[in-house]
């Protein structure tokens, strides 16, 4: 049996490891000169940027994206974040730094485990957005400001635009998996572990090669095209989303268009810090729930000092956008940044803004759609099909295993 992927991003990687465990003929195709889309290094000065993500997997060495880089042999040493994330709580003029897991008081964790089971057993379709939920439920500014900086951090999104029953399962998964880590050597490393394990395992990954059409046949995808020449397969993957997908085959499936066609990609900022001593001091997540725009920090360098020039570190913000006005979003994440750390000396290495056909996520967390279309032997991967209750990465790694579920494989 013969699999076609398109695209070399993560989604695209981690199935075809899969695929080529359970003894399929993998075949990768990748429009850029290089492999690994949004989780790819950009090596700056001697310090280890990325094309897309702050280097961070959710849920570290013991969540989904873990778990299958340990199945398909993929060798990535995850570093555990320590501790799981600092809040920097602003009350008037005093600035105060609260521990991520200690914020919640025991009261608060029981209302909190309560509404949450019972949310999820017995309301699993209700629409209310996490927003109203936690105005619901807590009716707390410090939480709704909290909600906020951990939406724009993990999903580049408000806590309004994300559905509770998402984010409950989304609290449900931090219980169940812990907290986040960073792969050693920067995301590059994980799809860099992967590409090696599919060539270990026979397949073909070529960059530089851009498919132009997917091939279909009574309903059936056969393979696809580049430049003009005809590459068949019993399996079509795409790692490039839905939408791309479908125009691809020019699909005329309305009540797909339709559904498909309702998901918003997210956006976001990412500002990537040189600095020549701590600017947090610790290797988890550096929530700002009173910034201007910046929705958090973190400073990978504490996890693994590599990703920077020897006695340097990277420090990455990350803000969702709030507005069309792209010069003042970033005008505003840069003085929250000067603002939080006034004493200290840092330079300023990359800006990057994503939207449109490069997001910070695909589909908007809680919008996904799956990983079928209406196509026998066509099916999506990537944060365009992500898993329920699955942060970024973590979301990605769930619905490939859905996906390995729906084809009759481990
Ligand atoms: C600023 C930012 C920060 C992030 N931070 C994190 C983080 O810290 N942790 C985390 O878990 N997630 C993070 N994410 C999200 C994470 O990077 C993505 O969810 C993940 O990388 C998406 O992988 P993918 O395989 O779905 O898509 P992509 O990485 O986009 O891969 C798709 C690939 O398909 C290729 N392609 C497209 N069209 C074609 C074609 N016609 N033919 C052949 N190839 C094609 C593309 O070139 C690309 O390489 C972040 C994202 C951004 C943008």
């Amino acid at each position: 049996m013969k699999a076609i992927i398109i695209g070399a991003g993560l989604g695209g990687l981690l199935a075809g490891a899969k695929l080529c465990g359970a003894g399929y003929e993998v075949e990768i195709f990748e429009r850029l000169p290089f492999i690994g889309g949004r989780f790819a290094n950009i090596e700056y000065r001697g310090f280890k940027l990325s094309t897309g993500a702050l280097h961070m997997i959710p849920h570290g060495s013991r969540g989904p994206l873990a778990q299958l880089l340990r199945e398909v042999e993929a060798h990535v040493n995850i570093i555990d974040s320590d501790p799981m994330a600092i809040i920097r709580k602003e009350k008037g003029e005093n600035i105060e730094f609260h521990d991520f897991r200690k914020e919640l008081s025991l009261t608060k964790r029981i209302k909190l485990a309560t509404i949450l089971a019972y949310s999820l057993k017995f309301k699993p379709k209700s629409d209310i957005s996490f927003r109203d939920w936690v105005l619901k439920y807590f009716d707390d500014e410090f939480l709704l400001r909290l909600a906020d900086s951990f939406c724009g951090w993990s999903l580049s999104l408000r806590a309004k635009d994300v559905p509770a029953r998402e984010m409950l399962d989304i609290i449900d998964n931090m219980y169940k998996y812990k907290g986040s880590g960073v792969p050693q050597g920067g995301c590059g490393a994980v799809t860099g572990a992967l590409a090696e394990v599919i060539r270990a395992g026979g397949g073909k990954i070529h960059t530089s090669s851009c498919v132009d059409k997917i091939i279909i046949d009574c309903n059936r995808a056969k393979g696809v095209t580049l430049k003009g020449r005809t590459v068949d397969a019993d399996l079509v993957i795409s790692d490039i989303g839905h939408q791309e997908t479908a125009r691809m085959y020019n699909c005329m499936d309305n009540g797909y268009l339709e559904r498909i066609n309702t998901v918003n990609p997210s956006k976001g900022v990412k500002i990537c810090l040189g600095a020549d001593e701590p600017l947090i001091g610790h290797s988890g997540v550096y929530f700002t729930p009173y910034a201007e725009r910046i929705n958090g920090i973190n400073e990978v360098t504490h996890a693994d000092p590599s990703l920077a020039p020897p006695g340097k570190h990277l420090v990455m913000a990350h803000q969702a956008v709030l507005s069309d006005n792209l010069e003042e979003e970033i005008k505003l994440g840069l003085s929250d940044l000067k603002r939080f750390f006034p004493d200290k000396k840092y330079e300023i290495l990359l800006i990057q803004s994503y939207s449109g056909k490069w997001p910070v996520n695909r589909a908007s967390s809680g919008s996904d759609t799956g990983n079928t279309t209406p196509i026998d032997d066509l099916h999506v991967v990537g944060d365009g099909a992500k898993g329920k209750g699955g942060i970024e990465v973590e979301g990605v790694a769930l619905g490939v295993r859905n996906l390995m579920r729906e084809l009759g494989l481990r």
